[in-house]
Order: structure tokens, then sequence, then C-alpha cells
């Protein structure tokens, strides 16, 4: 099952005419390693949105080694993504970490990373990931603190009720009772039942996601409107991405913030977005990890819009990664951890609905399972 691209440091007796033996002591490699694990996130409840439903998710688990010390990450696949076990096995075997003799050249490495192939977000963030939490590690901090963040300025995070009966739904929103904001996907036809549903029973502000599920701009507008008066906090995604100038009719036009997530893959289609939407959904899968996710919510405050930090179906190594971001953020959607029944990492929680930060060094976990073997 262990596939791995081991790279190892040249070793000193290759040189012409040395005859040394090679001490005995266990040395440590001062050159960088990746290796990866393909593995399968079971969710606990079947996963349903406009596009489909499912129950399990692919992820790839990387780990980058350098010096005795290990930086974990991961790509989280689901399949609308369009990678794969295969794909990402085939992105990360194309890479070299051993060029760089130097883990703290991070923007040299992403640049790399990102130019081996293009697409491939999950995969290079899986790199990303573990770079970081490895640079972290290094010097002993976790990235929010060497971002230079508050801790004390995490967001609460949402928690997503999936469309269902409302039986279901009402007992789904029971036990989201530690969850101080609901998340709803809407688009599949019963979108004010499914609000009047949870609000027989919660009166939570509820963050709204169509997944693109709208064609037509002023039952969105109606919709918007009516959503309003629902103490309903933002609408995302609300119609096709390619429906560009109904977007922005809408946005203008909304009471409710309109936010960009299946528009919005990485920084280069951040520009164009100004006056389409007032807010962008930021996921460290889509655009290629922790150094451009930090790079887009920079870029985003600067246009004036508001941000979101986002999250597929992973285990808690991404969305540990992803809260380090958080106190740069409005909204925080980090509860893809919370879906799963086979975590094999432990790291950020969610406190009183709260994304609650660690001490911990790098992007602040530990290993629930070992996973990787020597
Ligand atoms: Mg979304």
């Amino acid at each position: 099952m262990f596939a791995g691209a081991v790279v190892s440091g040249r070793a000193a007796s290759a040189a012409a005419g040395e005859t040394k033996t090679i001490s005995p002591m266990k040395k440590k490699s001062s050159v960088m390693k990746l290796s990866y694990l393909p593995y399968e996130l079971q969710l606990r409840h079947a996963f349903t949105l406009a596009t489909g439903s499912r129950t399990t998710t692919p992820v790839m688990l990387t780990r980058v080694e350098y010096d005795g010390i290990s930086g974990y990450g991961e790509a989280a696949m689901p399949p609308y993504l369009g990678e794969s076990h295969d794909t990402a096995a085939k992105y990360l075997s194309k890479v070299n970490l051993s060029q760089f003799r130097d883990p703290f050249l991070v923007e040299d490495i992403v640049e790399y990373l990102d130019g081996i192939m293009p697409g491939n977000y999950a995969a290079k963030a899986s790199v990303d990931i573990a770079l970081h939490d490895l640079v972290g590690k290094i010097t002993g901090k976790p990235w929010f603190r060497l971002w230079g963040l508050n801790p004390a300025k995490t967001p609460f995070t949402s928690f997503t009720i999936g469309i269902d009966t409302p039986e279901v739904v009402k007992q789904k929103v029971a036990e989201a009772e530690p969850y101080k904001i609901l998340k709803v996907k809407l688009g599949l036809g019963d979108d004010r039942e499914m609000i009047e549903t949870i609000r027989t029973v919660s009166d939570k502000p509820i963050c709204v996601d169509v997944n693109q599920g709208w064609k037509d701009r002023n039952y969105a507008l109606d919709m918007a409107n009516w959503l309003n008066e629902q103490n309903v906090i933002f609408l995302e995604q609300p119609m096709p991405k390619t429906m560009v100038d109904d977007i922005a009719w809408l946005n203008e036009r909304s009471p409710l913030p309109v936010v960009a997530d299946e528009a919005l893959q990485t920084i280069s289609d951040l520009l164009p977005m100004k006056g389409v939407y007032s807010a962008i959904n930021i996921k460290l899968m889509k655009c290629g990890g922790m150094n451009a996710a930090y790079k887009m919510a920079q870029m985003a405050g600067a246009m004036g819009m508001k941000v979101m930090i986002g999250c597929m179906t992973e285990t808690s190594c991404a969305i540990s990664a992803a809260g380090q971001l958080s106190p740069l953020t409005h909204w925080a959607d980090l509860d893809g951890n919370l879906l799963i029944s086979n975590d094999v990492y432990e790291g950020v929680k969610i406190i009183d609905g709260r994304v609650t930060l660690n001490d911990k060094p790098g992007i602040g976990i530990s290993e629930k399972v070992k996973m990787f073997k020597k």
C-alpha cells in the first residue's frame, strides 16, 4: 500500500577514489524526503449536495522529513475536483525536494511545486502543508504565531446540516447543539422547506450554500430577500460560476453577501471578482496550500472583500492547517474532520463553536494513528 518518492542525499562515498567506511552511527538526513500514502475517509453520514451524494472521500497523506523532523500534509480529493489517488501519486512522484537544501525557502519551493504540472491543487497543497508543518516544527512555533495572528480572533465555525427528510433534519440540528452557526446546502428544490424546518427547532444564524444550484437571477434575488429575513448570514455560490453578469447583478441587489466558492480556485482568479462577489471562500485544496491561502486572504482584504475559510471532508491535518489562517477570516467552515469516522490526526479543536488553536508547532497536530511506518 505504501508508495513513496524517497529521495536520499548523495552519499559522500560516491566521490571518486574514496574507500572510507560509513560510520554505523545513525545519521539524520539533511535532505528533504517526501513520502505519501493513499487513504480513504469514511463519512459519518452520506454527503449530499446539488451535484450528487457519496459516503467516502479519497485522501493522500504526505510527510516531508528533514534532519530527523517530520512535517505532515494531506490532499483531500472529493470527486468533483477531478483529482484522485492516481493523479496525486503521479504528481507526487515528480516532486524532487532534494534540490532544496533549506526548507525555509518556502517561496521558492512553492513556486517549484506549482510549476511541475498545471492543476493538481490538492496534491500541491499536500506538499505545501507538510512543508509548513516541517518549518514550524523546526522553529518550534505554530504558523499562526509565525504569521503574527491573534489566536483570540478565530471565528466560530459553521456545522453543515445535510439535505434530508424534515424529521432527520430536526435530529441533525439537535446533534449540532455545540455549534453556534449552521450551514445548509440549498439548490435541490425544497429551499424554503429546508430553512422552515430548521426554524421550527432553532434560531441560530444559518449560512446558505447553493453550490451553483440556481439558474434564474430573479429567483435568486427573491430567495436572498427571503433568507435575509430568516437570520441567514450569507449566500454562497448561488448560481453557476459561468453566469458572471447575473451574479454581479444579484450581488449588487442582494441584502446578503454573495460568496464565491466554485468560481474561485487560486490567487489568479481573485482580481476579476471585484464587483461580482463580496466575499470569497478559500480552501487549501483549491488554491494549493497555506502559502497561497494566506496571500489570497490578504489580497481579498485589500480589495474590500470578506473572507471565509472552508474545507473538504478531510482529516484534522488539513483542517488544522486551515485553522492557522482562521484569525484572518470573518467566517469559518472547518467541520470536515467532524464529518468523518476514521481521522488519523488530532489538532485544532472546535470549543464552544469556535476554532480553537493550540500551541503545538507547525500546523498544530499530533498523530492519533501512526500511518507512516519508518
Ligand atoms: Mg461551497
